[in-house]
């Protein structure tokens, strides 16, 4: 247990919220405190006044409840790979339990509970040869990207994850339990489309997927100091790539610890991942050159089943040690910005970033309608995101020198990318353009105009919504 010595909340308080919830309610001295009220990033150690670890619907509705007539906030945290410091004070609504999947093959939707991850929803859709608009990762939760509006494999063909909801259920902020449709709450739907979670705690969603009979993808590695041919070929890939084929490139500089295995220890690698919608022939035929520019030195690229797809860029499910991060929309990939990264992050660069990506953007979800949501369109050709270990003050200092470093002569798509990859210190106006803004704050106003619910980036934190611990 941490070392609180004034609990947030008294253990009378505390008690009456147990007594109101049917699933377990954690304070801060209890045990289990400090594994309840953990983020995902071990850099974020976020203080809430109390874990509720919600059992259904009416456990969420009493929370809020409780929490509107003790003057508190709620927030949703399903598992915390976005958390953010906004949270501290608030109530924190554990979502693992709502862990519902039901798939409906012939009309071609899915509904799922708040708390299921996207593992278990791709091990769901096993063999229907139909797919949800899904990320890199499998422990990130369907709501959790969904809400936040998504950058998914599947963006550039099909379009955003936020796009595909059709049905939300949520608690609203007089505690009742609604089912929020395009009919009932035209701006409300609005809103969950993409303007994160700041409207309501969510219990269920209800989502559109997307026939893919054929899925071929997987990652090509190269060795880091083929950098130098191995991005050129990417980047002309994907001037030419049609919406069926997503491609992402990584730049990895692996530690040389004990803890990274002998093989990858100190070396630079230059991975391509890839999805395609489509047979494995049409995918090679477009992927030729770029196998023709370095040799590979690994390769998981395969015919994919739906529970492989958040595997393919092998990232972690585990945190790690606390990181810096940057992430920069930008348009277009000019040989400039080729040669800027391989200057800057390159092999023989002393870089210290650790991992720098590139996702190539476009296709369905940049041809959207804007007026589906403010997570609908996704306009940017491409997002640069790094990341690097941070271990003290001075690694600190050196890692954000370098990130400013690597983003600063990209020239920055004036589009935003939603919630998913914003950062904790970028302001809310680089996620939406300045009319979606408005609107997402007339909505919290109207829905939630004492500032009951708090998003891990709150749409507004002006006066009316500042009322609350
Ligand atoms: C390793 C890694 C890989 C990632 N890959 C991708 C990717 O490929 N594409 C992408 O778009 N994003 C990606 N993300 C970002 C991820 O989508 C966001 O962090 C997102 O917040 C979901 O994470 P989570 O499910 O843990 O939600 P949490 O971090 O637990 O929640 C984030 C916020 O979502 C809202 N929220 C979540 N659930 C509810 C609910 N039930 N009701 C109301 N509000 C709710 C709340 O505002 C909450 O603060 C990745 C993140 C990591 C760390």
């Amino acid at each position: 247990m941490s070392d609180v010595v004034d609990p947030p909340l008294s253990d009378t308080v505390l008690e009456l919220l147990r007594s109101r919830v049917r699933g377990p309610v954690v304070g801060a001295l209890d045990d289990g405190w400090d594994t309840s009220r953990r983020a995902w990033h071990s850099g974020v150690d976020q203080q809430p006044a109390a874990v509720a670890h919600v059992a259904d619907a009416a456990d969420v509705e009493a929370v809020v409840r409780f929490a509107a007539e003790h003057g508190l906030r709620v927030a949703a945290q399903p598992r915390g790979h976005g958390a953010t410091q906004h949270l501290d004070g608030a109530v924190l609504v554990r979502t693992g339990d709502l862990d519902e999947i039901t798939i409906d093959t012939a009309a071609r939707t899915a509904r799922v509970g708040a708390g299921v991850a996207w593992q278990e929803l791709c091990d769901a859709l096993d063999g229907t040869g139909l797919v949800a608009l899904s990320g890199s990762n499998p422990s990130v939760t369907v709501v959790g990207l969904m809400l936040g509006g998504g950058l998914s494999w599947f963006g550039r063909a099909f379009g955003t994850p936020a796009s595909s909801l059709l049905a939300v259920d949520l608690v609203d902020a007089t505690g009742v339990a609604r089912r929020v449709t395009a009919d009932s709450d035209p701006d409300l739907f609005w809103a969950l489309r993409g303007g994160g979670g700041d409207f309501g705690v969510v219990t269920a969603v209800e989502f559109a997927l997307h026939p893919a009979p054929a899925l071929y993808g997987g990652r090509i590695s190269f060795l880091g100091e083929h950098a130098p041919q191995v991005m050129p070929a990417w980047a002309e890939l994907t001037r030419t790539a049609p919406h069926e084929l997503s491609s992402w490139l990584l730049l990895a500089h692996m530690p040389d610890l004990p803890q990274v295995p002998e093989p990858l220890r100190g070396r630079s690698f230059v991975n391509v991942d890839l999805m395609f919608v489509g047979s494995p022939d049409a995918a090679e035929a477009l992927l030729a050159p770029l196998r023709a520019a370095a040799p590979a030195v690994r390769e998981t690229v395969r015919v994919l089943r739906e529970p492989e797809i958040v595997s393919i860029a092998e990232e972690p499910t585990e945190p790690g040690p606390p990181m810096r991060a940057v992430s920069h929309p930008f348009d277009e990939l000019t040989d400039d910005v080729v040669d800027h990264v391989l200057a800057t992050a390159g092999v023989g660069s002393g870089t210290p970033i650790m991992g720098l990506q590139m996702r190539h953007l476009g296709g369905a979800q940049a041809a959207a309608d804007p007026a589906t949501g403010p997570g609908a369109q996704i306009r940017p050709g491409f997002v640069l995101s790094a990341m690097a270990p941070v271990f003290d003050p001075e690694t600190a200092a050196l890692v954000d020198e370098a990130l400013a470093a690597l983003v600063a002569p990209v020239p920055r798509s004036e589009h935003g990318l939603g919630l998913t990859f914003l950062q904790e210190e970028q302001p809310i106006e680089d996620a939406y353009g300045p009319e979606a803004l408005i609107r997402l704050r007339d909505v919290k106003r109207a829905v939630d105009p004492a500032g009951v619910f708090r998003s891990n980036h709150p749409v507004d934190t002006g006066p009316a919504q500042a009322g609350r611990p």
